[in-house]
């Protein structure tokens, strides 16, 4: 039965991506405070964008998320559910990170291929699925070399199916596009935006590239000093900056 709820869960066309309210957030370690008071809301299949300058808290609070880190106080809820105390093998969100974490000893395919294999697919869905996300991705021809066969930007385009292929509820990214040129990053920030439609998963990715967040996001959620600035869609923050912090990052100078 198990076997069948994964596979069907697995198999299932564009399943909707979570919504996901986070109340009261903090994170101190010792008397460093991190995260401070912090309320977000993400609805269903949106791309949020958490924008802000080293040290601001946006790979702690993705960490949270992800259940990577436990909170020192605050509520993270995911589809209605509180998913605070839930470890992160058991949240069931897809990872990107900047590194690109592959296993060196897997092809291309079988490296994409891994998360269907431990939920269960059969062999010939994982194929399929396999194949499709690494069209996604233009990386179908290499679907036989090792990771260190390729280069920077293929092994990302790899990580990426890899984190897309099981078509997560949630995908959280940790500047995936941070290691590569810049015009590698353009390329890879459109296929990021292909990807996410095709599987329908909600996005939260983490930057401090101002230019990425505008172009990528239907939200941006602005750190600094860990706590959340202003969270509004793009042309919002030009027009309607909150504040002089939010002025300065991204408001008309007229
Ligand atoms: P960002 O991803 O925005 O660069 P981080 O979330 O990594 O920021 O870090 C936020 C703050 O938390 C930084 O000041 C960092 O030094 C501090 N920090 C992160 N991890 C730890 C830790 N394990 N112990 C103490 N301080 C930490
Ligand atoms: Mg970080």
């Amino acid at each position: 039965m198990a076997q069948v709820m994964a596979e069907r869960a697995a198999t299932s066309r564009r399943p909707a991506g979570a919504s996901i309210r986070i109340r009261n957030a903090r994170k101190s370690y010792g008397t460093t405070t991190v995260l401070e008071h912090l309320d977000l809301d993400i609805e269903a299949g949106e791309f949020v964008t958490l924008l802000g300058p080293s040290g601001s808290g946006k790979s702690t609070l993705l960490n949270a998320i992800a259940g990577l880190e436990n909170l020192t106080g605050g509520t993270i809820e995911v589809d209605g559910r509180d998913l605070t105390h839930v470890p992160a093998h058991r949240r069931g969100f897809g990872m990107v990170f900047q590194s690109y974490a592959l296993f060196p000893h897997l092809t291309v395919a079988e490296n994409v291929g891994y998360p269907l294999r431990i939920r269960h697919l059969n062999t010939r869905n994982r194929r399929a699925r396999v194949e499709k996300y690494l069209q996604l991705v233009a990386l179908d021809h290499v679907a036989d070399r090792l990771p260190s066969q390729l280069s920077g930007g293929q092994q990302q385009r790899v990580s990426l199916a890899r984190a897309m292929v099981f078509e997560p509820r949630v995908l959280l990214m940790d500047e995936p596009l941070g290691a590569l040129d810049r015009n590698l990053r353009q390329a890879l920030q459109f296929e990021i935006r292909k990807l996410q439609l095709e599987a329908g998963s909600t996005v939260i990715y983490v930057t401090h590239d101002h230019d990425e967040a505008l172009s990528m996001s239907d939200k941006v959620a602005l750190l600094n000093g860990g706590r959340i600035v202003q969270v509004a869609a793009p042309p919002e923050l030009y027009r309607n900056p909150r504040n002089a912090y939010v002025a300065a990052a991204f408001g008309e100078t007229s």
